[in-house]
């Protein structure tokens, strides 16, 4: 009964079950958010923890099942699409976890970084290859925008890999379990993020060009110039505290 589309692989191994759910450890009282419950690998173990949990999940029929199996005082369950909802309205304090649909993984990590300051922690089951970005230092190769976006926000933990059979159907990919933690907010705040995003974006677009081309347009030059960052340096080179920096020396004094 998988839907392809919805990126629907369920979790089949209770080892893997209760290694999320014990590293997500939630406090009895805990607002708890489960993006993509499907037929409820991780959401019956994570309700026997909580006294109440959340749910997003966009499958009309999964949705249905989910409604009769559970009352209502003990599931809330939000139909609709993850990318679009406002976890902001579930904070502060909130855990998010899920076994993510992959198909739209990066897009939505995006969507979840931006609620940042109502975060306690986030734990996901990811394609590996993401989690490989997500967690990349400077001058690897997997060092992208998607390792420089998060990396301002969140503390990264590479929890456990997850083969291929531990799911059905088995996707054809290898999966890992990583943990997110809000960086403190005075650390590495971007004064502007629309224009960090723009600067990373800039950068990486063309990530084998030298950066003072890639940056030309938005005056990003003089700063790599007055930083001692060498004027041949490539996007994958800079670490993330200097795009913060230099997005901030380009935000415009207010009058
Ligand atoms: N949590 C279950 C498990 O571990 O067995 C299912 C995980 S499955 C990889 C991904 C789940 O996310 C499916 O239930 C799917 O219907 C749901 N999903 C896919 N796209 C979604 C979206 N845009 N918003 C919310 N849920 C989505």
């Amino acid at each position: 009964i998988a839907r392809k589309r919805f990126g629907q692989n369920f979790l089949q191994d209770p080892q893997i079950v209760a290694d999320i759910v014990g590293a997500v450890n939630p406090p009895r009282d805990g607002q708890v958010v489960e993006i993509g419950p499907g037929l409820g690998a991780l959401t019956v173990p994570l309700m026997a923890r909580v006294d109440h949990l959340h749910v997003v999940e966009i499958d009309r029929d999964l949705i249905a099942r989910l409604k009769k199996q559970y009352p209502k005082d003990k599931l809330t369950i939000h139909e609709g699409d993850a990318l679009e909802f406002d976890f902001g309205q579930l904070g502060p304090n909130l855990q998010i976890v899920g076994n993510l649909p992959y198909n739209i993984s990066t897009p939505l990590l995006f969507h979840l970084a931006s609620f940042a300051p109502m975060v306690r922690d986030m734990h996901f089951m990811l394609q590996k290859e993401v989690v490989e970005r997500m967690v990349a230092l400077p001058g690897e190769s997997e060092y992208s925008r998607l390792s420089v976006m998060l990396q301002y926000r969140f503390y990264m933990d590479w929890l456990l890999d997850v083969p291929p059979e531990s799911f059905d159907p088995a996707p054809k990919v290898d999966s890992a379990v990583v943990r997110l933690i809000p960086r403190p907010q005075e650390e590495l705040t971007a004064k502007d993020p629309a224009l960090l995003e723009k600067v990373v974006q800039a950068a990486f677009s063309q990530r084998r060009k030298m950066l003072r081309n890639t940056l030309k347009e938005l005056g990003g030059e003089a700063w790599l110039e007055a930083h001692g960052i060498k004027p041949t340096a490539r996007a994958e080179d800079v670490p993330v505290a200097d795009y913060i920096a230099l997005a901030n020396s380009l935000v415009k004094p207010e009058n």
